[in-house]
């Protein structure tokens, strides 16, 4: 059984904002898709601690941008 991410969790991932390896933060935000207008409220996903950037979803969290249709 895999264990999943919950919001509050920390991690480190590399932020394409940073440039460099950076401590993150999974939190439940609204997530803009990116080339369409869609926003999906809600998602769990991984957030740079330093910028603020997300730097990515979380396997668990595409499942539900799937049902929007604009995640391929
Ligand atoms: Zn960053």
């Amino acid at each position: 059984m895999k264990a999943l991410f919950q919001a509050g969790d920390v991690s480190s991932s590399s932020c394409r904002a940073c440039r460099k390896i950076v401590r993150t933060r999974y939190e439940v935000r609204t997530v803009h898709m990116p080339g369409t207008r869609l926003r999906v409220p809600n998602v769990l996903v991984d957030v740079c601690t330093e910028c603020d950037t997300m730097v990515s979803i979380p396997r668990q969290s595409i499942p539900q941008l799937r049902e929007t249709g604009a995640w391929k």
